[in-house]
């Protein structure tokens, strides 16, 4: 069994990741601020004694002092990570993926921690001009827009791991999260699925930003765990992997499925686009099947009838 720190363990991916890693007998330190992590995602793991949770800010230096100095890797997840979270918090998204990021490094160097595995976005993509997009793609990212708080940081955090691989030799790895979804995400963090869902369980209209026709690749969060966990284990020599699910859809057509799936009275209603919207996105994850054999395993009608269910028994039944 290994030790781990796992940094915005409250967040959607984070508490789903500490409960897989806790299932498989783990211990764990978790850390977070509660910005936009919550408490309650970790309820059921706070009082076992593998699980320690310090509410902290990782780019304050002294959280590290209540840390272990023998653990097995980091998983350092923090940050706001929804486009309505991040757009309320540029300065703090912006200076947790810097600062912080320097410090989870810095202190993976001082304690020879085994392995950091940095979960970054396909935001670094930007507007992609590439599709589907490969991790060798640069992207076509605005540094001077509503999203480059987010964008400009992930981008600026991946050259911090690269000069800390290159010039101070310690294993880090970098996983560029696509779309995800599933149980944990906040009823209000503004993502199109917890959107749609809790519009629809609400039965007020269901807002598309746009056409419609902007297209995601949407992946059920287990699907994410299980392959950041297979890139702390693995023994590939890659340093990038793209990790989302391929099954690309417009906006439009996850509306019509959640409306369906919820039987709701829900309208769709159509709003102004956002700015700086990208038009595509689709991961190209053919380097995450052949060096990590993993690939996503739930469609996502199956992924969208956990998730409903999710939203239905946390906030619509008593
Ligand atoms: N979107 C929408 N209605 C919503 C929220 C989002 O139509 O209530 C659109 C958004 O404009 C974007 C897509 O859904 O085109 C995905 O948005 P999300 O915020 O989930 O993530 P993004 O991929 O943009 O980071």
């Amino acid at each position: 069994m290994s030790t781990y720190i796992i940094t915005g363990a409250a967040g959607f991916i984070g508490s789903n990741l500490c409960h897989e890693l806790s299932n498989q007998g783990h211990t764990l330190w978790a850390i977070d601020n509660l910005l936009t992590g919550n408490r309650d995602n970790l309820a059921d793991l706070l009082d076992s004694s593998r699980f320690h949770f310090i509410q902290a800010d990782i780019c304050d230096p002294k959280t590290f002092n209540a840390l272990p100095k023998n653990v097995d890797g980091i998983f350092h997840l923090a940050s706001p990570a929804s486009p309505v979270q991040y757009a309320n918090y540029p300065m703090e998204t912006l200076m947790v993926n810097s600062q912080g990021t320097k410090h989870v490094l810095v202190f993976a160097e001082e304690t020879d921690v085994k392995r950091v595995v940095f979960t970054s976005t396909s935001e670094v993509y930007g507007d992609p001009l590439e599709h589907p997009q490969k991790e060798t793609y640069w992207g076509n990212v605005n540094s001077f827009g509503p999203r480059s708080c987010y964008d400009e940081a992930k981008r600026f955090a991946e050259a911090l791991c690269y000069t800390f691989i290159h010039k101070h030799g310690i294993d880090v790895k970098i996983a560029r999260l696509f779309n995800t979804y599933g149980p944990n995400m906040e009823r209000n963090d503004g993502r199109v699925i917890s959107n749609f869902i809790v519009q629809s369980l609400a039965k007020i209209p269901i807002t598309i930003h746009g056409d419609g026709q902007q297209t995601r690749s949407f992946c059920f969060v287990t699907d994410t765990v299980n392959a950041l966990i297979a890139i702390m284990e693995t023994t590939s020599t890659e340093l990038i992997f793209n990790i989302g699910n391929p099954n690309e859809q417009s906006i439009r057509d996850i509306a019509l499925l959640v409306q369906k799936m919820t039987n709701t009275t829900s309208t769709i209603v159509h709003k102004p686009a956002v700015e700086d919207d990208p038009r595509r996105r689709k991961p190209d994850i053919t380097r995450a099947r052949h060096e990590l054999s993993w690939q996503p395993t739930i469609t996502i009608a199956k992924g969208l009838e956990k998730t409903i269910l999710y939203f239905t028994q946390k906030f619509y039944t008593r």
